[in-house]
């Protein structure tokens, strides 16, 4: 299970300073287990954001945000209320963001950090796709994890290494950040790259004391 907190509201209205029509997708998966995501959790959601002058074209909880095919066909007979939002609000852990990310020709962000229970979890095609960081930076960079995208976890642009679109580090897998800039680029979004991501904060990867102590992070420590 992917275990994420709700992203304090004041963060969410940064990123959405210049958009005034959003879409809500929450997830009946791990995020409704985290108390995060649920149909309960998204209806809160849609009064604060209307209640600060936005307008919620609508709103949706889809079982397992992670499977983009899911995703792809729960989201098909909203289209409409989905393609008429300037952006999506997903109350859910860092892979549901991005897997709704690679579905959806629109900006995408995530409403939640997803914080680390230990080990690794979050697998999608074979390869990482969430550290666990416990401050989400999917906004940033078109719902591409720079952390696990990246091999060298970089935040503010590429390190210039890449070679036809491979990675210098791992020339078997493409680019990050060139995957990042494509994506950007297509939803319209390049201006997010002129904006300074401040330096991580790693300690927010540690377990918390609190959740050490949880029934969730002993049954996902047991072999
Ligand atoms: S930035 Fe990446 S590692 Fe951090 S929560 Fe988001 S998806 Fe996960
Ligand atoms: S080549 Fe791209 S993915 Fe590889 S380390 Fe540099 S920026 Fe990151």
């Amino acid at each position: 299970m992917l275990r994420s907190e709700e992203k304090p509201f004041e963060e969410i209205l940064g990123y959405l300073e210049d958009q005034d029509r959003v879409f809500i997708l929450g997830c009946a998966g791990c995020a409704q287990s985290s108390q995060t995501g649920g149909m309960p959790e998204v209806l809160v959601m849609k009064e604060r954001l209307e209640g600060a002058g936005k307008t919620v074209t609508g709103h949706s909880v889809i079982d397992f945000l992670c499977q983009k095919a899911l995703v792809a066909s729960r989201l098909q007979p909203l289209e409409g209320k989905v393609m008429g939002a300037d952006s999506l609000l997903v109350l859910t852990c860092g892979v549901g963001v991005q897997s709704v990310a690679a579905m959806v020709k629109k900006p995408v962000y995530p409403g939640c950090n997803t914080v680390n229970l230990g080990g690794s979890r979050g697998e999608w095609q074979g390869s990482e796709r969430c550290m666990e960081c416990g401050d989400c930076l999917l906004y940033y960079t078109g719902g591409i994890c720079p952390l696990t995208a990246c091999s060298k976890s970089l935040r503010n642009g590429a390190c210039g290494g890449a070679s036809d679109g491979k990675c210098e580090v791992s020339p078997e897998k493409p680019c990050g950040w060139e995957l990042i800039y494509a994506r950007l680029k297509e939803i319209g979004r390049l201006d997010v790259l002129k904006k300074f991501v401040p330096p991580k904060t790693w300690n927010t990867m540690r377990p918390r004391p609190e959740i050490l102590s949880t029934s969730l992070w002993a049954l996902e420590q047991r072999d």
